[in-house]
């Protein structure tokens, strides 16, 4: 298959690719798309045969349900039944934006798109792109990360053409995304709500709108979140992470790699750590973590480009955005 590539503007996209994207998503066929948190991978939310194509393409298991894209609170009850007033509040409050919310699924879903779950994940993105692509269709559009299944998930069009080229039809070009981490997934079919998973609206602001919410224990969330059981975000070099300014454990894990012959490369933004530098193996990220999570996954695609064995990453402060950070750089260095 060729791949189309087409350059798209995300303030006030082309009407002219918008309405050739929906016709190729109305075929049935796969269109990758910007938007706010990482680009994702789009098909009909309503036609299965279109679902299962993004499932092949990804490499995705079929036991990993996807979010599907709405662009207007309509479609939450549409495809939602049940909704809960919280959810109705964090609907308002926060959508469009990076946050997810898991409700009882109506009977218009097919059983692909939600593995089998009575549960639906919806989110409303904070993009031009996609919200223009969902109101050509009229319908909702599946997205999961345009990547392949367990690689660092695509913050720029380039990294979806690297993992699909010739395995989709078209990729919207908008420029490298704003947040650089997936959504927050909070299940609103529980009292409280429980965050599957950390993503670019963080817990404190959940908790200003609605009140205490919880998380999920790892074995929980096994049976709650099916995906968050498979290995995730993981360059092919392995990760080793570094506290944050530890300058004493950067040294040590630098000399052990040495000693083994490896070919190692370090993430850091902090001054004491950063002066350990011998070359070009040291790479900056921001100091703020918003400026740092934009930019994670692409450097960890970067340095596996450049054949790095070892990526030693310096850890963040776990608060706000902090806590999505820690959990990627913790799933990236875990060897499941
Ligand atoms: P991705 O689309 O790759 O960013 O991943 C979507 C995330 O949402 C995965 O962690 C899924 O397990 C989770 N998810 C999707 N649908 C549901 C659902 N109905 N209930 C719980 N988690 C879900
Ligand atoms: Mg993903």
């Amino acid at each position: 298959m060729n791949t189309r590539f087409i350059k798209i503007s995300s303030a006030t996209p082309e009407p002219i690719f918008i309405d050739d994207a929906a016709e190729v998503l109305l075929r049935g066929g796969l269109v990758a798309f910007p938007t706010e948190t990482v680009y994702g991978l789009g098909a009909d939310a309503l036609n299965p045969e279109a679902v299962r194509k993004v499932f092949a393409a990804k490499g995705r298991p079929a036991d990993n349900p996807l979010i599907v894209h709405i662009a207007s609170i309509e479609q939450l009850f549409e495809l939602g039944k049940d909704i809960s007033p919280i959810a109705q509040t964090l609907a308002e409050t926060f959508m469009p934006g990076p946050l997810t919310l898991v409700v009882k699924h109506s009977s218009i879903v097919p059983e692909i798109v939600t593995a089998g779950l009575d549960t639906i994940a919806l989110r409303m993105p904070n993009h031009a792109v996609p919200l223009a692509l969902i109101r050509a269709l009229k319908r909702g559009i599946v997205g999961p990360s345009a990547n392949l299944s367990g690689k660092p998930s695509p913050t720029t069009a380039q990294h979806v053409f690297d993992d699909l080229n010739g395995k989709i039809e078209m990729i919207l070009d908008a420029g490298p995304t704003e947040i650089g981490v997936e959504s927050t997934v909070l299940d609103t079919t529980t009292n409280p709500p429980t965050i599957l998973r950390p993503g670019g609206i963080s817990r404190e602001r959940i908790e200003q709108a609605i009140g205490t919410v919880q998380t999920s224990k790892e074995i929980e969330l096994l049976k709650r979140s099916p995906g968050t059981r498979h290995r995730h975000y993981a360059p092919k070099a392995k990760v080793v992470l570094i506290e944050h300014r530890n300058v004493a454990q950067l040294k040590h894990a630098l000399h052990q790699f040495k000693h083994e012959g490896k070919k190692t490369s370090a993430l850091v933004y902090s001054s004491e750590l950063l002066e350990l530098s011998n070359g070009s193996t040291f790479h900056k990220l921001p100091e703020t973590i918003e400026g740092f999570s934009q930019q994670l996954f692409d450097k960890l695609r970067a340095l596996d480009q450049l054949g790095s064995e070892i990526i030693l990453i310096e850890t963040v402060t776990e608060t706000g955005l902090g806590v999505a950070v820690m959990d990627r750089l913790r799933r990236a260095s875990e060897k499941m």
